[in-house]
């Protein structure tokens, strides 16, 4: 078949404007006998075979895409990488963090200006399997409608206990079957005790840092998550895709306490958003690499931003920042459903 022919019968390329350097691939791609096929792990095929593996990587990606939510990622070696997406996630309320001087967060910025902080926690549904990130300010503050100093002049109030939010969306802490926390701190562990039935996903240092005799020194208050100890509970070290199908994964970004980590979520409308935990603060600590005064280890928080926003650009996804105010108040929460 003649190069000149093809174009005249097929009116997507007629319309084109061919280069020499153009006509001359094509020409090159529909002559050459064989070609490498990646599809068949390299061996050599025939031209007309080539054109066929590749639309059927295409189709096996569709199918199973149309099949099952899933998304296939086709790598440069020819591999399909089955890509899987969570049902739905659904951001909760977990009060508020009130300081007088936001610099705390901030070094060099904000001296002697108050700050609010949101503070969220993350309900995501997933293989018919409830998750839970984080547990927000101990609902217990909901007492104290003014808020209650917890630690280092930080004022937490609660205006929506999570057990309230869970009744609002027709569930029932019972109903978590795995939860996990970005680090140990007051603001992210506050309702643990009301997840009994949880498996605990935790990377070892963070554990062992909680139940050592220095918790207090990594800024933990032990009674906000003492029961865990009774909780069904798997250790990690490093990052960990929690159903090996690419919906959710585990990033460990140690830094701010020594095994704090993030969340990898793949929505199935949204696309990919990464749980940044306290990585930073709000988006411009992120861009600027600041670093908390209470931050455990500098260097290791810097690497852990860097670590989230290669992993965003890798992926094209969001980073959610949980305690960045302005950011929260632009995203839906309970009983909104993100999809
Ligand atoms: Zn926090």
């Amino acid at each position: 078949m003649h190069v000149d022919h093809y174009i005249r019968n097929r009116s997507c390329w007629a319309n084109r404007s061919f280069d020499r350097y153009r006509r001359r691939d094509f020409a090159a791609m529909i002559f050459t006998r064989h070609a490498v096929c990646d599809f068949h792990g390299g061996h050599r095929e025939p031209a007309d075979t080539l054109f066929s593996c590749r639309q059927r990587r295409r189709n096996v990606g569709n199918r199973a895409f149309r099949r099952s939510g899933m998304r296939a990622r086709i790598t440069g070696k020819g591999t399909i990488n089955m890509q899987e997406s969570v049902e739905k996630i659904c951001i909760l309320d977990g009060g508020l963090t009130r300081v007088e001087d936001g610099s705390i967060y901030s070094p060099g910025v904000s001296v002697g200006v108050p700050a609010t902080l949101s503070c969220n926690a993350y309900l995501i549904r997933h293989k018919a399997k409830w998750l839970l990130w984080d547990t927000g300010t101990p609902d217990a503050f909901y007492a104290h409608p003014g808020g209650k100093i917890v630690a280092d002049g930080m004022r937490a109030i609660v205006v929506r206990t999570i057990a309230a939010q869970f009744e609002m969306i027709g569930l029932s802490p019972d109903d978590v079957d795995i939860i996990m926390f970005s680090h140990a701190h007051y603001d992210h562990v506050g309702n643990s005790c009301l997840f009994r039935n949880a498996k605990w996903f935790v990377q070892q240092h963070e554990h062992e840092a909680m139940f050592g005799t220095q918790a207090d020194s990594f800024g933990y208050l032990p009674e906000f998550y003492s029961a865990m100890r009774d909780n069904e509970v798997e250790l990690l070290q490093g990052d960990c895709d929690l159903f090996d199908d690419g919906a959710i994964r585990l990033i460990h970004t140690p830094g701010l306490t020594p095994g704090h980590c993030s969340l990898f979520v793949r929505l199935p409308r949204t696309g990919p958003v990464i749980l940044g935990g306290d990585v930073a603060h709000n988006c411009l600590d992120l861009q600027y690499r600041r670093v908390p005064s209470f931050s455990t280890g500098r260097e290791a928080s810097v690497a852990s931003m860097r670590k989230i926003e290669e992993l965003a650009r890798k992926e094209g996804a969001r980073i959610w920042i949980n305690h960045d105010t302005m950011q929260s108040a632009t995203l839906p929460h309970a009983p909104a459903w993100i999809y």
